[in-house]
């Protein structure tokens, strides 16, 4: 069974429409797709209906930001309800402080000379949650800076005036909220935080201990090395495995929906969790 339990839609910074995303998939072969926006269920309905038409097996679920030790971590959430009440108010609060982070990189930026730029990049953002990249896109169309890389390098980037911290909740509570909603935590991409293996093994003994369930051992097409490493931690912390491609953009084609490695044979698939 093709399964592919990560991507990316409209509804956050993937670049189609729930029903596109679900088209899509079915077109690749993918018999198992949950859509997981960052921070958002916004396109769940649409996704579900979708999958229903083309007969397509549907996960709901949703990739939380957290941070765990001054790291960002990603909490995918699979299976979730997404009318739960805890979930959503967590996420309306989120999305509250959001918008107040972008409003005080907006009074900095607006200190050196650049204007209106939260309302820049309100309108670049969208419907998706408001971001840095979304500022960064607002100072290049201004002509403010020669391009993206450069945006982060001036103003946006860590250290820099524009570098507001974002108050991500902690790891263990976005677990709880995740399980509240009846779903199950799953450790995002574990090779994306370039952690030491040391530090790679601290996360998961809390993840564990905040009640997580799974790892993404597979994010995309991988080196069978980390499949490997991330199986035997699957083993080593008592965690089922998960798998997924992080697609956000069909213009990225080395990242597309179902272009997943599959799982090893001695994984215990998270799916059985809700299959
Ligand atoms: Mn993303
Ligand atoms: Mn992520
Ligand atoms: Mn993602």
């Amino acid at each position: 069974m093709k399964v592919d339990l990560h991507c990316h839609s409209l509804a956050s910074d993937g670049a189609l429409a729930p029903a596109q995303v679900l088209r899509r998939a079915h077109a690749n072969g993918v018999q198992m797709l949950a859509l997981t926006d960052h921070d958002t269920v916004a396109g769940v309905p649409e996704a579900a209906e979708t999958a229903k038409a083309l007969g397509m097996r549907f996960v709901a679920g949703i990739e939380v930001s957290s941070q765990w030790s001054g790291v960002g971590i990603h909490v995918v959430g699979l299976a979730i309800d997404p009318d739960n009440e805890i979930l959503k108010a967590a996420l309306d609060e989120q999305s509250r402080k959001r918008e107040q982070r972008g409003v005080e990189i907006g009074r900095r930026l607006a200190k050196l000379g650049f204007e209106d730029c939260y309302e820049g990049a309100k309108k670049i953002a969208g419907d998706s949650e408001l971001g840095r990249p979304h500022f960064a896109r607002y100072l290049v169309n201004q002509g403010y800076v020669e391009n993206h890389g450069s945006a982060f390098d001036k103003y946006l980037g860590a250290g820099k005036v524009g570098d507001v911290k974002s108050q991500w909740p902690e790891l263990d509570e976005v677990v709880s909220w995740i399980h509240a909603a009846g779903g199950y935590a799953v450790l995002a991409h574990p090779d994306k935080y370039k952690l030491t293996r040391m530090k790679l093994k601290r996360l998961l003994t809390d993840f564990k201990a905040a009640g997580g369930d799974a790892i993404e051992v597979v994010s995309g097409t991988q080196n069978r090395d980390i499949t490997g490493y991330f199986t035997r931690l699957c083993e080593e912390f008592d965690l089922y495995a998960s798998c997924g491609s992080d697609f956000h953009n069909p213009n990225t084609q080395w990242c597309d929906l179902g272009k997943v490695d599959p799982l090893p044979k001695s994984c215990r698939p998270v799916w059985q969790l809700f299959c």
